[in-house]
Parts: structure tokens; sequence; C-alpha cells
């Protein structure tokens, strides 16, 4: 009977990643990710490399930057096209 829970050594919270490849030994279901530290590991070679979490998206998305002028673009809206009309030639 071990006391897991209250044991200040108590191993971290690793989790198998199914079906992952080893990069470096290519052994399958070898690897796993600390989910404190987000490091994944080879438990076959050692392997280890500091993983970025994928599932968290971006926070610095391009969707904040609008501040285009709109006066600007009203008055380029407003700009009528008169080019189809040209002055009768006058043939003296
Ligand atoms: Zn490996």
């Amino acid at each position: 009977m071990v006391p897991e829970d209250n044991s200040p050594k108590s191993p971290p919270p690793r989790r198998f990643i199914a079906g992952a490849v080893c990069p470096r030994c290519s052994a399958m279901d070898t690897i796993v990710v600390d989910r404190e530290t987000d490091l994944r590991e080879c438990v076959a070679c050692g392997f280890s490399d500091p993983r970025p979490k994928d599932n968290r998206v971006p926070a610095a998305e391009p969707v904040t930057r609008v501040s285009r002028p709109a006066a600007r673009r009203v008055e380029t809206a407003a700009e009528v096209v008169r080019v189809l009309e040209p002055p009768p030639k006058r043939e003296d």
C-alpha cells in the first residue's frame, strides 16, 4: 500500500500518446507527455522534446485589426465613374 496522493515524490502526470512514433528510435506508443511541463518523452530511448500545445488557439488573431479608415472608404465610393461619356467630337 503506497500513498501516492500525498507523496511529494509522486511521478509526474505523464500520459502516453496512442499511435505516436518516436522521431529518434521510431518506436510506437513510447511517447509520453508530461501534462505539467508539456514535455514529450520517449520511454524507450530517452528522447525528450518540449512540445507546444497544439490545442491552444493562438490569442494573437488578426481579427482585431479592423481599424481601417472608414471615411476614406466612403470618399472612394462616392467617386462616380464618369468616363463612359466622352465629349462629342466637333468636326468642323
Ligand atoms: Zn525513442
